[in-house]
């Protein structure tokens, strides 16, 4: 067997010498070098892992060392020798670490996770932010949001004022019957606002505010319809969708632009931040949810899902045009789908 090249230390001063290692036919390993001539057993050396292209060490039982980069000569030196199962999962990151397919498969688990991390871990995180919150954070997010959309979009309610105080007594008399109930519902409280671009709709902001514009009022044929939609908001409320989904936007707007190293991005998502309020697109089970949940109230009222359904409809045929118009049936995706799972509760 061939000698191989190392430095030796021997454990007294840190000066290195260089030596050559060679293993004879008994299993002795001869350490010959200036001023050097020592031999150990081969079973008494103890050999570092091999990790990638790391230099290994050989350590002698007087406490004396050496260092080699010739990893391959080691592994001959010790081909016969039975690994230790602790030496196992070195022996495995070498072998992952100097594989190409290990590394491309290491690039698709971390793509992978990144992807979940987007998929599930950011979302799951969001939830647990959202109900840690506290309250006076909250508040303070719905009363700016809601100052800003009153500065954008809308302007005060021109519905008479008898009209208007119906429609709280509606809207309280749903919230005392989710506490009742319950169901838990405290805290909500109902804007009217002229709807300007929103056209006919309904939003739920931070901190149990739901705003209802004067032209969804307009829009609808009976007081049950609107109980409907604000059923609906409420489902979003009491799961805090829109701070779940702002938050969601947020993390992974910052998780992409670290990736790429693109921070110019978070300029544009702090001027966009109340934009992403009004546009905020809820997934399909955000919106399930709050389907469900409307569903469940008009069941407990002894109201018709069809209610429900014929709004949605009414909604989805006069639906503001133009791009800059918030959408509130973009951010309701599948329309026909909900009216259809609205109508089979029947
Ligand atoms: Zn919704």
């Amino acid at each position: 067997m061939s000698a191989i090249q190392a430095r030796y230390f021997d454990g007294k001063s840190s000066a290195a010498r260089e030596t050559s290692l060679e293993l004879d036919a008994q299993g002795v390993l001869r350490v010959r070098g200036e001023g050097i001539d020592c031999s150990w057993p081969l079973a008494e050396v103890r050999v570092s892992d091999r990790i990638g292209a790391s230099r290994r060490y050989l350590d002698f039982p007087d406490g004396s060392k050496c260092e080699t980069a010739d990893n391959d000569g080691v592994d001959r030196m010790f081909a016969g020798q039975v690994p230790a199962a602790s030496n196992l999962l070195p022996r495995l990151l070498h072998r992952w670490e100097s594989g190409l397919r290990y590394a491309l498969a290491a690039a698709a688990i971390t793509v992978a996770a990144a992807v979940a991390a987007i998929f599930w871990g950011i979302p799951a995180l969001a939830k647990q932010v959202a109900f840690a919150l506290p309250a006076s954070t909250e508040s303070l997010l719905g009363r700016d949001a809601l100052a800003a959309l009153d500065h954008f979009i809308f302007k005060p309610s021109r519905l008479p004022p008898e009209r208007q105080e119906a429609l709280q007594k509606l809207h309280a008399a749903m919230l005392a019957d989710l506490t009742a109930g319950r169901v838990g519902g405290g805290g909500y409280r109902l804007e009217l606002r002229a709807g300007g671009r929103a056209g006919a709709n309904a939003f739920a902001l931070p901190a149990g505010i739901i705003v209802m514009t004067d032209e969804l009022v307009a829009l609808s044929k009976d007081d049950r319809e609107l109980e409907a939609v604000l059923a609906h908001e409420i489902g979003h409320l009491r799961q805090r969708h829109i701070l779940r989904h702002v938050l969601q936007d947020s993390v992974t707007v910052l998780l992409i632009a670290v990736t790429l190293g693109d921070l110019t991005s978070l300029t544009t998502l702090a001027a966009a931040a109340p934009t992403l309020l009004l546009q905020a697109k809820f997934s399909r089970d955000f919106e399930r949810e709050a389907d469900d949940f409307a569903l469940g109230h008009l069941a407990r009222r002894g109201i018709s899902p069809e209610v429900f359904a014929a709004i949605l409809q009414r909604m989805e045929d006069n639906r503001p045009d133009g791009k800059d118009a918030p959408d509130f049936l973009s951010s309701h995706p599948g329309t026909r789908e909900r009216i259809e799972r609205a109508t089979a509760k029947r």
